[in-house]
C-alpha cells in the first residue's frame, strides 16, 4: 500500500477509536486521529526509500538501519521450516501485531512517566509523519487546534491527558498499516510468532482473486476516496450537523 493510503486510513481508524480512547472533543480527536495516521507509516521504517525512513534525514535514516538489522536478525532466528529464503528486513518485524502492542506499551510507558514533554515528542513525530504523506492542509489544522487550547490556556493539561494512553494510537496505526499490507499481493506476517503452514512469519492476505497491487487502480480509485469521505463523516458531531442541513 503506499504512504498516503496508510495514513489515509490510519486518520479514518484514530477518528473511529478516539471516543473510545478517552478523546470526545473535536480538537483531541483531531490530535488523535494525525496521531494515528502518522503511526500507520512507522512499520515501513524497515525500508530505507520509505516516507517514515526519509523523514528527519539521518535520525531517521538511523532508525531504519536499526529496525532493518534487527527486523533481519529476528527472522533468522525464528523462522519456521518453511518460511521463505528472504533477507527478513522489509514487511517483517514492525510489521506484526507484538510490534504495535511493545511499541505502544513502551511510548505509554514513557509518556507516562516522562510527562508532557514526552507526549510533544511523539505528537510531533507523528504529525511530522501524517503531514508528509497526507499533506500541509493537515499542520493547519493540528496548529490551529494548539492555538485553541494556547488560547483557552488548557494547553498543558491537553498534553497532559494523553500521556499514559498515546502509545495506543500509536499502536493501533502500526496494526491498521499492518492490515493494509494483508490486502496486497505480498500480504503480512502480521501474526508472528503463531505458526501456520510451517510458517512463523505466515504472510497473511487476502484470496487471490481481492488481492491488490500497491498503487494500482484499486488502491486509487477505491480505497483512496473511501478514505477521504470516512476522514470527513467520522469527525465528531459531524452525522447531527449533516442530519441538521439535510432536514
Ligand atoms: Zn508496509
Amino acid at each position: 500500500m503506499l504512504g498516503k493510503t496508510h495514513a489515509g486510513t490510519g486518520w479514518c481508524a484514530g477518528l473511529a477509536l478516539a471516543p473510545l480512547l478517552g478523546a470526545h472533543t473535536l480538537p483531541q480527536a483531531v490530535v488523535v486521529a494525525a496521531v494515528t495516521a502518522g503511526s500507520a507509516l512507522v512499520p515501513d521504517l524497515d525500508h530505507p526509500g520509505s516516507r517514515a525512513s526519509r523523514l528527519v534525514g539521518p535520525l531517521t535514516g538511523l532508525l531504519s538501519v536499526v529496525a532493518r538489522g534487527a527486523s533481519r536478525g529476528l527472522y533468522q532466528l525464528t523462522k519456521g521450516p518453511r518460511d521463505e529464503p528472504v533477507s527478513g528486513q522489509h514487511r517483517h518485524a514492525t510489521h506484526t501485531l507484538a510490534f504495535a502492542a511493545l511499541l505502544g506499551w513502551w511510548i505509554n510507558w514513557a509518556t507516562g512517566s516522562m510527562g508532557t514533554w514526552a507526549v510533544g515528542v511523539v505528537l510531533a513525530f507523528a504529525v511530522l509523519l501524517a503531514v508528509n504523506a497526507l499533506g500541509d492542509w493537515l499542520a493547519v489544522v493540528v496548529a490551529l487546534v494548539g492555538l485553541l487550547w494556547l488560547a483557552n490556556g488548557t494547553l498543558v493539561r491537553e498534553l497532559s491527558v494523553l500521556a499514559g494512553w498515546i502509545g495506543w494510537a500509536v499502536g493501533a496505526g502500526c496494526l491498521v498499516h499492518c492490515l493494509g499490507d494483508a490486502l496486497t499481493r505480498s500480504g503480512c506476517p502480521f501474526l508472528w510468532p503463531v505458526p501456520i503452514r510451517g510458517e512463523t512469519w505466515y504472510e497473511v492476505r487476502l484470496p487471490a482473486l481481492l488481492r491488490f497491487r500497491t498503487g494500482g487502480p484499486v488502491e486509487r480509485l477505491l480505497i483512496w476516496p473511501f478514505c477521504v469521505v470516512g476522514g470527513v463523516l467520522l469527525l465528531p458531531g459531524m452525522w447531527p450537523a449533516l442530519a441538521a442541513w439535510v432536514g
